[in-house]
């Protein structure tokens, strides 16, 4: 039988339909190994995607069953070789940890980190245990690494987590900002339908802010190569121009929002000449870039790790908000400022709490209504849950170096490759005196640090809800079995939570049970979920939020979030924020003359768990290059003939070996690394190895994005 579900790979959320191997009349489809596998295709009445998926969703049945973790195993020592154990000891074994670090170091001492891939059940029910019964906040994701800012941004700006578009506004626009995404690599098929609607619309203008002319560059109607760390600069030169072009909507302003006077003193600082010097762009660019702006009725702005994985993170995307507020571009068809999440359930993630200084139903760890509203839902004494934010992701890593981190519980994600500065995360995951690590797949680069390691399901194995980047909300079925006796994470925080005595706050018999739970805690939030089953959505389909139980019909076009021109501030109105741009945290200098820019391909997912065990993407990039611009690389020695060239990239932290790719695309002074390969997939190719810590001191989201290298050829 064909089943509906979601792609389990980016924050695009295209919906699938999976077929059987064997269909009737046809011949049984096979994986590249020549196993029976399920088959594939676009479903075309998912309300996101249109029936288009991109060769990751078209491939991913392909690693299903590949690498699979089976049972659980455990060690006493990282020197020691694991030993197969059945779950009841494994589980045993985690509460008794749990028990004595409570002891040694308190209920702070324990810490999950999770990801973006976990379903929204799965996200809840860890919040249950880690916040609420076990009292500490010390549960992060890897959405912290993605993402954060935007939510900082979001939150500061409109007093509310959320983004405000949907995907509707791709074909309403007249005019595309994209800055710091490679969207047509990264989410795919959002680009395609923003492309077909530039190209079938001549008007429609699509601006591209990017030091690389990637493909989606390359598409646009003016491309911003501007200088890595110079966003800021950009954006407040085009506020200036609107500005002094009177291109600003007062009206709008004065009755919508707040703070423009304290903005519009800074902006003052940024007239064209010197922005475009500061960005490395000409006048006439920047000019060309507002002009766009001024002279388009809606403006829609999509952006993704190249703003939030910065230093100043928070305030790149509130600055990119200002143009939005300062033109009226919100609220509105076609219009507003959109980010694309990378994980296909970081939105689900969000809306459960799954961040260290968040609950669920978009509820703030430090608000005191908050904390006593999540308590009373969980029936936990009045208190229970601490006012301060947890460790957030890199904090975690420093709590294991200090030793102030006892247990460390890492659930589908792989910390040993992604992290910053990875060798000292390697080193700290070495101090760990107790790794659980949770995960579907086996070997991974993260599973050599664990004492014990948890066979996970995972897609098509569990049956749980995900929401995209348009607040979309997909039920993503159990079609087959899991392998071996791997259990779903829902199930698994459960049984940890029984054991340690919470029978009551962990009785759920399925998923559905823990998705009803959790959709009433976004009782009247913006977030509104309550009209939501996994019932509805089986029989409806996909359906986008908010959608209260009054709500009962599904809406067919997407919604739009402040439609109204109310914000969910304390007094309606959005707020202006005034920032100077402090640039990199790590310029180039003498000695570290290059900007290392790191990013993804349009193939690779991540650190390649699933992506690297299929033949047709290994294919496609069967190895990291670094991109060089000709002017660098001839200086380096290194010229342009057909002979393979490798240059040694050494940052202040690390060093790793590349391929050289010579090529005009990126700007001279720049070079670009893609981040997919961990130390199973290369040797010494870790992008990672080089990248520093150094993070916004809003989102605590690291500048993953930029750090200075030299270049030694090999
Ligand atoms: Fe999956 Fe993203 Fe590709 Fe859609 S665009 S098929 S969600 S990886």
């Amino acid at each position: 039988m064909t089943q509906k579900t979601l792609c389990p790979y980016c924050g695009v959320g295209c919906g699938l339909e999976v077929l059987p191997p064997a269909q009737p009349g046809k011949a049984v489809h096979r994986d590249s190994d020549g196993n029976p596998t399920w088959q594939v295709r676009g479903d075309r009445a998912h309300r996101s995607s249109k029936g288009m998926v991109c060769v990751k969703g078209a491939t991913i049945t392909e690693s299903t069953e590949k690498n699979r973790l089976q049972y659980p195993l455990l060690r006493d020592s990282l020197s020691d070789s694991f030993r197969r154990v059945s779950w009841e000891e494994a589980l045993d074994r985690i509460a008794t940890e749990i028990k004595t670090v409570r002891l040694t170091h308190g209920s702070d001492g324990i810490c999950m980190y999770g990801s973006g891939q976990l379903q929204t059940e799965d996200y809840y029910t860890a919040q249950k245990l880690l916040k609420g019964c076990l009292g500490t906040n010390n549960f992060d994701a890897n959405s912290r690494l993605c993402m954060s800012s935007a939510v900082a941004g979001y939150m500061q700006s409109f007093g509310s987590d959320g983004p405000p578009c949907c995907y509707d506004d791709l074909e309403q626009t007249d005019c595309a900002f994209l800055i710091g995404t490679n969207t047509a690599d990264c989410h795919p098929i959002v680009f395609n339908r923003l492309r077909k609607h530039h190209k079938r619309n001549r008007h429609v203008k699509m601006i591209v802010v990017d030091p690389r002319k990637t493909k989606t560059a390359e598409a646009a109607d003016l491309h911003l190569a501007i200088k890595p760390g110079t966003d800021i600069d950009l954006l407040n030169g085009i506020a200036y121009l609107l500005m002094s072009w009177e291109k600003i909507e007062t009206i709008f302003m004065d009755e919508c929002t707040k703070d423009f006077s304290h903005y519009a003193e800074v902006i003052r600082h940024y007239p064209p000449a010197l922005v475009a010097r500061k960005c490395g762009i000409t006048i006439d660019q920047l000019e060309t870039a507002a002009r766009y702006w001024a002279n388009s009725e809606r403006v829609l702005s999509l952006w993704s790790m190249g703003m939030n994985q910065s230093s100043e993170g928070t305030a790149k995307v509130r600055t990119l908000i200002n143009l939005h507020l300062m033109t009226a571009n919100i609220g509105k068809p076609g219009a507003g400022p959109f980010s694309l999440t990378g994980q296909p359930n970081a939105m689900g993630g969000r809306e459960a709490g799954g961040l260290a200084h968040i609950l669920p139903g978009y509820r703030m760890v430090k608000n005191p209504q908050h904390r006593a509203t999540v308590e009373q839902a969980w029936h936990l004494p009045e208190g229970r849950i601490n006012p301060n934010p947890g460790r957030d992701a890199w904090e975690m890593i420093r709590g294991l170096e200090t030793g102030e981190v006892g247990l460390f519980w890492v659930a589908a994600t792989n910390p040993a490759v992604s992290m910053p500065d990875i060798e000292r995360t390697k080193k700290a995951l070495l101090k760990s005196r107790f790794t659980v690590y949770q995960d579907a797949y086996y070997p991974t680069e993260t599973a050599a640090y664990a004492h014990l390691v948890l066979p996970a399901a995972q897609w098509g194995e569990k049956t749980g809800i995900m929401t995209n980047s348009e607040r979309v909300v997909t039920l993503c079925p159990a079609f087959r079995n899991p392998p071996g006796q791997a259990k779903a994470d829902w199930e698994i925080f459960a049984e940890v939570g029984r054991r340690l005595g919470f029978t009551e706050q962990f009785s759920f018999t399925s998923s559905a049970d823990v998705y009803q739970e959790f959709v009433e805690l976004t009782r009247n939030r913006l977030c509104d979920m309550t009209g939501l089953s996994h019932e509805r959505l089986q029989q409806e389909g996909a359906i986008q939020w908010p959608c209260p139980e009054s709500e009962t019909a599904t809406v067919a076009s997407g919604k739009r979030l402040y439609t109204d021109l109310r914000f969910p501030t304390n007094d309606g109105r959005a707020k202006f924020a005034a920032f100077h741009s402090n640039g990199l945290a790590e310029p180039e200098d003498e000695n570290y003359p290059f900007v290392l820019t790191t990013g993804r391909l349009y193939g690779h997912w991540h650190t390649q768990t699933r992506t690297g065990h299929i033949p047709k993407i290994t294919k496609m990039h069967p190895y990291p290059e670094l991109e060089i611009h000709p002017r660098d690389a001839k200086n380096l020695g290194l010229e342009e003939t057909k002979e393979e060239k490798w240059v040694e990239a050494r940052s202040r932290r690390g060093k790793a070996r590349f391929r050289v790719k010579i090529t005009k695309a990126i700007a001279p002074g720049t070079i670009f690394i893609p981040m997919h390969w961990g130390a199973l997939w290369a040797d010494n190719a870790e992008a990672n190895a080089l990248t520093h810590p150094e993070s916004c001191p809003i989102s605590k989201q690291p500048e993953l994005k930029a750090c200075a290298v030299q270049l030694i050829p090999i």
